[in-house]
């Protein structure tokens, strides 16, 4: 498994060698060149690598045993609810009838599929405390927009031109200030105290006459509880302005606090976060969005409604902001949301929020004695570690980050949030058995010594791994889009 000398696609390519077998054309060629531009054909055939059937399994298995993902190892990937996805959840995604429908069938012949999203709906209306639930947006950044672009309406629509401003702590998740930006509003920072909440006395400074709303994650991204949500709802609507909560992580209060009973007005779910979903890899996500009665005209249109005994998409929705996503959502992700939330049930959901919260507080409590806990009071589903002591020993948290590679742990997040120095921030969610954790801590244990003994292990880390330090942002600056072969100097276009 761990062969630092695997060759490329390319370079175990041999002339000739096929992978596929197909039977002989029995029909005329087809002609492309009336088919396409002349100008979007290509002039010389892709530089594809010639391999058997076996040379790719084995390549790619080779290459899969050196990821990492939660069915091979601990990700406390904080923010990010790296939780284990339930494999009946996948085994009903496959269903045929939910598999092997298309978008464009007619309702009538798709009625299940779409019971089945307006169920979600429904438990998504229950559990956010929302009136009414769109599965449109297709993750959580899109949702944030696709409410934004909501609430700029409403606003619109009651002659409220100036409301140009959203607040946004300064511990918010950095798609909170891109999707008010990108939905044409200004960012106002609102400053978080000592006690990493909200300053109060800050966010009425900052709430006036132009402020269209607050965007807010409860649990805040530190993991901690914003405990004067009520005195700040009042702040904003005070002033006019709408609540937005980020609902990305609602692990720590699933059937036990809701974002509806807190004073908002809006949120988008994660379901590609607490509610299952595999995430990572760019793969789809799912963002629904909720919204009290007075912004529900505003949804995106479709709207999937029930007449009688029958499913109908709405598009009579004059007041709508329009469609956000072809279709209907990301449909499979929302199955497997549909059959998490079904096999869980409420008290289910509600275990998952407190093994959460204990898991995170668990792990907080035994390291404190070895890394500083910049917040004392207890987290939620996330605690945040501050690598302050360890960097005047010369070690950072990104050598701490790599370090943990050696163990077969996924680092937390570091340097997140900003206004914490070195941090890190790990969120253990409730699938993780004790002796997982227990494991996570010991290394980190370990590694706190190290910085003390021997802080050059740390500082060259990771050790065990096929490639060492990367480039962190090479590959997206300066993607390959040429492959030159070892015998050759030529680059050849490898898409
Ligand atoms: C993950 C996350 C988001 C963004 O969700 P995407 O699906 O990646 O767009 C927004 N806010 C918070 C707090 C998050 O953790």
């Amino acid at each position: 498994m761990h062969n630092e000398n695997q060759p490329l696609i390319f370079e175990i390519s041999k002339e000739g060698r096929i992978g596929y077998s197909l039977p002989e054309l029995d029909v005329p060629e087809a002609d492309l060149s009336s088919a396409i531009p002349a100008g979007l054909l290509r002039e010389e055939p892709a530089a594809l690598p010639e391999v058997s059937e076996l040379d790719i399994m084995r390549h790619y298995t080779a290459l899969s045993n050196r990821n990492h993902g939660i069915d091979s190892g601990f990700y406390p990937l904080g923010s990010c609810t790296m939780k284990y996805n339930p494999k009946i959840n996948e085994s009903v995604a496959r269903l045929s009838g939910f598999a092997d429908i298309h978008p464009l069938q007619d309702e009538s012949s798709v009625q299940g599929a779409m019971a089945l999203m307006h169920d979600l709906q429904e438990h998504l209306v229950e559990i956010t405390g929302m009136d009414e639930v769109t599965l449109q947006s297709a993750a959580g950044a899109h949702g944030e927009w696709t409410a934004l672009m909501m609430i700029r309406a409403f606003h619109e629509s009651n002659g409220d031109h100036q409301r140009t401003k959203v607040i946004v702590p300064d511990t918010a998740h950095g798609t909170n200030p891109a999707s008010a930006s990108v939905a044409g509003f200004d960012t106002v920072t609102v400053k978080s105290g000592e006690d990493g909440l909200v300053d109060l006395d800050d966010l009425r400074r900052v709430a006036g006459e132009d402020t269209a709303a607050l965007m807010l994650t409860n649990p805040n991204t530190l993991g901690l509880f914003e405990e004067h949500i009520l005195e700040m709802a009042e702040i904003i609507h005070g002033v006019g302005g709408k609540l937005y909560y980020d609902g990305a992580n609602l692990n720590a209060v699933m059937s036990k606090a809701r974002p509806g009973d807190m004073g908002f007005d809006a949120v988008h779910l994660n379901l590609h976060k607490t509610f299952t979903g595999p995430h990572g890899g760019g793969g789809p996500g799912s963002g629904p969005v909720g919204v009290k009665k007075e912004l529900v005209p505003f949804l995106p249109k479709p709207l999937l409604v029930k007449k009688e005994d029958l499913y109908t998409f709405d598009y009579d929705r004059p007041q709508a902001i329009g469609r956000v996503k072809p279709f209907y959502g990301n449909f499979g992700i929302n199955v497997r949301a549909y059959s998490y939330i079904r096999s869980m049930g409420a008290e289910g959901l509600k275990l998952v929020s407190e093994y959460a919260v204990l898991n995170a507080n668990y792990m907080m409590r035994r390291l404190a004695p070895y890394y500083d806990t910049p917040y004392e009071q207890h987290c939620k589903h996330e605690f945040v570690l501050s690598g302050r002591r360890q960097k005047k020993l010369g070690v950072r948290t990104l050598d701490i980050a790599k370090r943990l590679l050696d163990f077969g742990f996924h680092p937390p997040t570091v340097y997140f949030p900003l206004n914490v120095e070195e941090g890190m921030m790990i969120e253990p969610t409730e699938t993780e058995s004790k002796e997982t954790l227990d494991a996570f801590i010991d290394a980190m244990i370990q590694i706190a010594k190290e910085v003390e003994e021997t802080p050059e292990v740390v500082q060259e880390a990771p050790h065990t791994t096929v490639v060492s330090r990367l480039d962190e942002t090479k590959a997206a600056r300066k993607p390959v889009l040429k492959y030159v072969p070892k015998e050759q100097s030529e680059p050849v276009a490898v898409n």
